[in-house]
């Protein structure tokens, strides 16, 4: 099965920790591991083999758009982003889903170039140590705030 589906499953049967609120398209969810403060993806509700942005209907895809550019706007918020990347990829899990990655200055220390370009220039192990997981306190903060500015804006 696909881990996205996977995870979807388990948030309509309650049981995804991670969870923060269902928009029309998606759902949002506080990433995994933290390492990148405020890391949110946003899953697509469908897979059905649509696993890119034209495989969508225009008025489905404007409402997906729509509804990332607003939960990359509460997470922004929420966090203290200095500035947002926002990214679909779906190479290793084929499933429409944005990661949403709040940046701020140093946070790729000095990789990249010179401390400057993506989130995946930053180690693989160092950004998913699990040191970078949230207790479950944190991660229920960060839900909280994110659920406030996502009511501000949908
Ligand atoms: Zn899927």
């Amino acid at each position: 099965m696909c881990f996205i589906c996977d995870r979807i499953e388990q948030i309509k049967n309650g049981a995804n920790p991670y969870f923060v609120r269902e928009l029309e398209t998606g759902y949002v969810v506080i990433g995994d591991n933290q390492h990148f403060r405020g890391y949110t993806l946003f899953l697509y509700k469908r897979h059905e083999g649509k696993t890119e942005l034209f495989h969508l209907e225009p008025e489905e895809r404007a409402k997906f758009m729509e509804e990332m550019a607003l939960t990359a706007q509460a997470v922004s918020r929420a966090f203290g982003a200095e500035k947002m990347n926002c990214e679909l990829l779906g190479n290793g899990d084929a499933h429409l889903h944005w990661h949403l990655f709040p940046r701020v200055a140093g946070d790729i220390e000095n990789y990249g170039n010179n401390g400057r370009g993506p989130v995946w220039w930053y180690p693989m192990e160092k950004m998913y140590a699990d040191e970078n997981r949230p207790t479950p306190e944190e991660l229920e903060d960060m839900k909280q705030r994110l659920r406030a500015e996502l009511d501000k804006l949908i």
